[in-house]
């Protein structure tokens, strides 16, 4: 699979899904119920993970997709947000930032030319 470069933004996807959900009378699920879909994607993540490191899948079963079970978290995550108000752009930005800081020390620095 090629990775063609993009310019999508934060909010490119956050109008995107916003778009999609728009679309159905539905609209968003509850935050309860987008909490119990973030965790179902998280639980198939882990799946996926364990496939690829000696669980073998059950007869039948797909060894899945890291990629796709990761943009679906990212999904849920976008419609967690956009139903609270809320900017994963401003709130990436500001985990960036308290990593930066914070945890500017913490871990070895790779020498220069490494
Ligand atoms: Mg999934």
């Amino acid at each position: 699979m090629s990775l063609t470069p993009s310019s999508l933004t934060f909010e490119d996807a956050r109008r995107r899904v916003d778009a999609y959900i728009s679309q159905f009378e539905e609209g968003y699920f509850p935050p309860l119920l987008m909490l119990a879909r973030l965790t179902e994607e998280t639980g198939e993540i882990a799946r996926v993970i364990a496939h690829g490191n000696g669980k073998k899948p059950k007869p039948g079963e797909d060894p899945g997709d890291l990629e796709m079970e990761l943009a679906d978290l990212l999904f849920v995550m976008l419609c967690l947000s956009n139903e609270r108000g809320l900017s994963l752009e401003r709130g990436f930005e500001r985990m960036m930032a308290k990593v930066e800081t914070r945890d500017a020390d913490r871990w070895t620095r790779k020498e220069a030319g490494e």
